[in-house]
């Protein structure tokens, strides 16, 4: 193949991936965006196979193994579980840079002139710093996510002095790296790669449970620059657009996420740096009930929805869960049925990734124009007889607003409590994610709904169902 045909392929494969991701801002244009996605790959792998590989036996071992692992995991993995896969795939990516690096390096390539032998140093000097620090962080998050470690910030004294030092040493070991001759900067390299795993496992345990989205969207971005980093290494001129692509947008949505939480960009970035380290999140987790709690039962919900002029639903984490987004649109068409204004409100944040409440909506075949955006519903809770709130939390907990000591304090929440009655639907009076007490649930007008979600969904929708056949009758 000759070299103009592959790079007039590597810029086709690019222009899909572009192509793709505009596909994917809206969820009307979202599968022609995954088919771009999808034909993109499929060109990328056919030049690698046909242009730039050897030995084919290898070649075939490692997309059978690696294929047949991936289509398994496709198919068990359930939507809640979506993050942590997300996480361990990006940490699969900085373990990659790392060991593209490392090759490179031992690999030895001779250049003309020192310059150019510099440049090439410095790509896999940065391709292993960027690569370890999203391996270590990856799978820090991914462990934060899965439960496995506490989502609890790790505050250690002096946390953002350490990171400082790291850095200064992993500085140190580049100088050594670049001035060293032959493979002889492999010990420093090695020493950095240590170092910066350290670093990575550090920054991600020094965030708290709410501000996970973000890390995980930062460290998209992350795997995406080490991508590219690797593409340098490689002088693989898709792997380097492929690389920014992510690299770029992973930080548009860190930025925007960090937006929505009214979190400071780089404070994230930067393990946490300037949070408020006196806020005590064990003790008010651990704190005692802040009051009386008003149960109500599906019956009396029912009757409620059915008076009422205007609901508006908001979904959380719980619905996946339970996966009570069919029946729960059922409910909505009912009451549509019956003249009742109903909407759904999503936060930002809601569920477990970017977008998850707007999938599963999607999924039950919720029509768009009635899924609304935290800014668009906010202004409207003083006007809403009922805010049905089912399987979230931390969502919609007013400490956020008015709790200075609150972990999640400074985060716009939907203002359910201003609804003229609010119903919270769950099976205990456990906190959410960022492991919070909730004073929604001791509001004058908030009612109890407790139990499974799909269970209490069900419920209700048959109420409902009955009363409309007796009134019929
Ligand atoms: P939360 O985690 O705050 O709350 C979910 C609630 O659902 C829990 O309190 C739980 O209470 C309830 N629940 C669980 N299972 C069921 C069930 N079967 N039936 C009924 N209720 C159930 O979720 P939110 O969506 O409110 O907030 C998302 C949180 O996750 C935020 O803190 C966010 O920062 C974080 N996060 C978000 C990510 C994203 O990208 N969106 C990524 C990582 C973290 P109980 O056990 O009592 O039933």
């Amino acid at each position: 193949m000759s070299q103009g045909f592959i790079t007039a392929l590597y810029l086709a494969a690019g222009i899909l991936f572009i192509m793709s991701l505009g596909g994917l801002s809206a969820q009307s244009s979202a599968r022609r965006g995954n088919t771009y996605g999808v034909i993109g790959m499929l060109i990328a792998l056919a030049i690698t196979a046909f242009g730039a590989v050897h030995s084919y036996s290898l070649l075939i071992i490692a997309v059978g193994v690696g294929g047949s692992i991936g289509a398994v995991l496709a198919r068990r993995v359930q939507m809640t579980a979506m993050p942590e896969l997300v996480a361990a795939l990006h940490s699969f990516v900085g373990a990659a840079a790392v060991l593209v690096g490392l090759a490179s390096y031992l690999h030895g390539t001779t250049f003309p002139t020192r310059a150019e032998a510099v440049i090439h140093e410095v790509e896999i000097f940065l391709g292993v710093f960027v690569g370890a620090i999203t391996f270590t962080g990856s799978i820090v998050a991914f462990g934060k996510l899965r439960g496995l470690l506490r989502s609890k910030p790790l505050i250690l004294p002096q946390r953002h002095w350490m990171n400082l030092s790291v850095l200064a040493a992993c500085l140190v070991m580049g100088a050594k790296f670049i001035s060293a001759s032959g493979t002889g900067g492999l010990v420093p390299l090695l020493v950095m790669m240590v170092l910066a795993g350290l670093l990575g496992v550090h920054l991600v345990m020094a965030i708290g449970g709410a501000d996970m989205p973000v890390v995980v969207s930062m460290l998209n971005s992350y795997s995406g620059w080490a991508a590219a980093a690797a593409g340098f290494m490689l002088d693989n001129d898709l792997l380097i657009i492929t690389g920014a692509l992510v690299g770029s947008s992973g930080a548009i949505l860190s930025y925007i996420m960090c937006h929505a939480m009214n979190r400071s960009f780089i404070s994230v970035i930067l393990g946490g740096f300037g949070a408020d380290e006196g806020a005590a999140p064990a003790a008010r987790a651990s704190g005692e009930p802040q009051g009386e709690v008003t149960p109500i039962s599906p019956s009396d919900t029912a009757t409620l929805l059915e008076d009422a002029r205007s609901v508006v639903i908001i979904p959380g984490y719980g619905m996946a869960v339970a996966q009570a987004q069919y029946p729960l649109y059922e409910i909505a068409r009912h009451l549509k049925a019956r003249g009742v204004t109903v909407r759904f409100a999503i936060h930002p944040v809601a569920g477990r990734l970017p977008g998850h409440m707007n999938v599963l909506l999607a999924e039950a075949k919720v029509p768009y124009d009635i899924v609304l955006e935290m800014e668009e519903v906010n202004a409207d809770f003083p006007s809403t007889d009922v805010a049905l709130v089912i399987g979230a939390n931390d969502i919609v907990n007013p400490g956020a607003l008015d709790d200075p000591s609150s972990p999640i304090y400074g985060m716009p929440v939907l203002e359910v409590w201003k609804s003229t009655t609010a119903i919270v639907m769950k099976r205990s009076m456990a906190s959410g994610y960022a492991g919070v007490e909730n004073p929604l649930f001791f509001k004058e007008n908030t009612r109890m709904l407790f139990g499974d979600a799909k269970k209490n969904v069900d419920a209700i929708l048959t109420e409902l169902r009955a009363n409309a056949s007796l009134s019929a009758a």
